[in-house]
C-alpha cells in the first residue's frame, strides 16, 4: 500500500485480505493451477462461501447491498492484492466480465431486468458475459459491427457473429451488442441487449484454443453466432442508441481495474524472482542474484512497478473525485504503460527461473499466457498512444 493513498476503512479492511489470500489461496495454487476450470471451481465454490461470511465478498458493491462500498481508490488496492493469486477476483467476485456488468446493469437496467439479471449476478449465483467484438471487424474500430437486432411484435430478434467473448462458457446471459438503428450517426447506431445463453439461436460455436489452450468455464472465450435470437424488448439496457456510450462507461473504470490487477500479478511475479535469486545455487560458490544481469531486472522492475502503481492510483483519486470523462487521457496513459510492465516484469520473472517458469508449478506460466492479451483488449495499447498524442498536440494548435 502506498501511505498517501490509505483511507482508515482501507488499512482496516486490508489485512483481512491479505490474510485470507496468503492462507486460503495461494497453498491451493499448484494443484488448482494443473485442473481444468470446472474441476477447480468445486475447490473455489467453497472458498466463495468462506469469503461472503466473513464479510470479503465484492467489496466495491454498495453498503446499502451489505458490501463495503470502497471507493475506486480503495478497491484498487486490494484488487492488487486479490491478483497476486490467478484465483483471487474470482473468489471474491470481482472478476472481469461480471464486474463490469454489475456496474453497468446496477446503473442502466430496469428494476425488472435488475431482478431478474444483477441480483443472482451480485450473489456469485450466476456468470455472464459481454459479447461486442467481431471476427470480421477491426475491433479497434467499435463502430464497425455486422450483428443487428432489428423489433418484431415485442422481441428483439438478433442476428451476429461475435468472438472472444470472455467467459461466455457457462455463463447465464450476455450483454450483446447489436446496431438497432443503421441509418443513425456512427456512435448512435447501437445498443445493448441481454441474451440469456439459453435462448434458441444461441450457438456457443466454440472456446477458442489461445496458445495451446482452449481453456472453460470462467477461463475461456468463445465464439458465438447468433441466429434468430429472439429476446423481449424489455430486455433493452440503457436507452436505445446508447451502446457506445455505455460500452465507455463501462470500460473506463474496467481499465483501473486491470491495470491494478496487472500490478498484482506484477508484485507476485517480482517477489518471485527475487526469492528464486536467493536461493538458487550456481555451483560455483554464488547465489544467481549476485550476477549483475538479475540485479539489474530486480531493480528495473521495482522502479517500473512503483511508477505504474503511483499512475494508477492517482488515476483512481481524479477518477473518484471528477468522474470517468475527466480523466480519458489518464486512463489510456495507464492502459499501455502498464499492461507493457507487466509484459517484461513477467518475462524477466519467468527467465530467472529458467525452465522452472515455463511449467505449471508456478502460476508464472499461467499469467505469460493469459495476459498477452493485456497489450490488446479493453482497445490495442497503440489506439490508447494515439488518441493520447491526439489530445496533447490539440493543446499545441494555435501556438
Ligand atoms: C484475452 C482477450 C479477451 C477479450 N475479451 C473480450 C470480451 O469479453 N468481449 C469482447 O467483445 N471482446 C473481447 N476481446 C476482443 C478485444 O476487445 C479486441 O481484440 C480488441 O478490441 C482489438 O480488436 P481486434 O482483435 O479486431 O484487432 P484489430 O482491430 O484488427 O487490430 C489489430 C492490431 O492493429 C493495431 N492497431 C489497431 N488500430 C491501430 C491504430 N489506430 N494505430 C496503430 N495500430 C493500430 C494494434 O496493434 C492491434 O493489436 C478480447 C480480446 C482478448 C485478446
Amino acid at each position: 500500500m502506498v501511505d498517501i493513498f490509505v483511507s482508515d476503512r482501507l488499512k482496516s479492511v486490508y489485512p483481512a485480505f491479505k490474510t485470507f489470500i496468503e492462507q486460503e489461496l495461494y497453498p491451493e495454487e499448484s494443484k488448482l493451477l494443473k485442473l481444468p476450470f470446472y474441476e477447480a471451481a468445486k475447490i473455489l465454490d467453497v472458498k466463495r462461501e468462506k469469503a461472503k461470511k466473513l464479510g470479503l465478498w465484492a467489496p466495491y458493491l454498495a453498503e446499502t447491498e451489505g458490501s463495503m462500498g470502497l471507493t475506486m481508490l480503495e478497491f484498487a488496492q486490494v484488487s492488487e492484492l486479490m491478483a497476486t493469486s490467478p484465483f483471487g477476483h474470482y473468489v471474491f467476485n470481482c472478476q472481469a466480465p461480471d464486474i463490469g456488468n454489475i456496474e453497468l446493469l446496477h446503473k442502466h437496467a430496469s428494476a425488472a431486468l435488475q431482478e431478474q439479471y444483477l441480483k443472482p449476478l451480485m450473489k456469485g449465483e450466476i456468470r455472464s458475459c459481454f459479447s461486442m467484438t467481431e471476427p470480421e471487424f477491426a475491433g479497434s474500430n467499435p463502430v464497425l459491427m455486422g450483428t443487428t437486432a432489428r423489433i418484431e411484435g415485442n422481441e428483439w430478434v438478433i442476428d451476429g457473429h461475435k468472438w472472444f467473448t470472455t467467459a461466455a462458457d457457462g455463463a447465464a446471459f450476455a450483454v450483446v451488442m447489436a446496431v438497432t438503428n443503421p441509418g443513425a450517426s456512427p456512435y448512435e447506431r447501437a445498443s445493448m441487449i441481454i441474451v440469456p445463453n439459453n435462448t434458441p439461436g444461441f450457438k456457443l460455436v466454440r472456446n477458442i484454443p489461445i496458445m495451446g489452450e482452449a481453456g472453460e468455464g470462467h477461463h475461456s472465450h468463445a465464439e458465438i453466432l447468433y441466429t434468430n435470437c429472439r429476446v423481449p424488448l424489455t430486455n433493452l439496457v440503457g436507452k436505445e442508441g446508447a451502446g457506445f456510450q455505455l460500452a465507455q462507461e463501462r470500460l473506463g473504470p474496467g481499465r483501473i481495474h486491470h491495470c491494478m490487477r496487472w500490478i498484482g500479478i506484477c508484485e507476485r511475479a517480482f517477489d518471485m524472482m527475487c526469492r528464486r535469486a536467493l536461493e538458487r545455487d550456481m555451483g560455483d560458490g554464488s547465489k544467481l542474484g549476485s550476477k549483475q544481469t538479475i540485479q539489474n531486472w530486480i531493480a528495473e522492475s521495482r522502479a517500473e512497478i512503483n511508477a505504474a502503481r503511483y499512475m494508477v492510483l492517482h488515476t483512481a483519486l481524479q477518477l473518484d473525485k471528477l468522474g470517468a470523462k475527466a480523466v480519458r487521457n489518464e486512463i489510456s496513459t495507464i492502459k499501455f504503460f502498464v499492461a507493457d510492465i507487466l509484459q517484461k516484469v513477467l518475462d524477466r520473472s519467468i527467465q530467472t527461473h529458467g525452465a522452472l517458469g515455463l511449467t505449471d508449478d508456478t502460476p508464472l506460466s499461467f499469467w505469460y499466457r493469459h495476459e498477452r492479451g493485456a497489450r490488446i483488449y479493453d482497445g490495442p495499447d497503440e489506439v490508447h498512444k494515439a488518441s493520447l498524442a491526439r489530445s496533447i498536440l490539440k493543446k499545441y494548435e494555435g501556438i
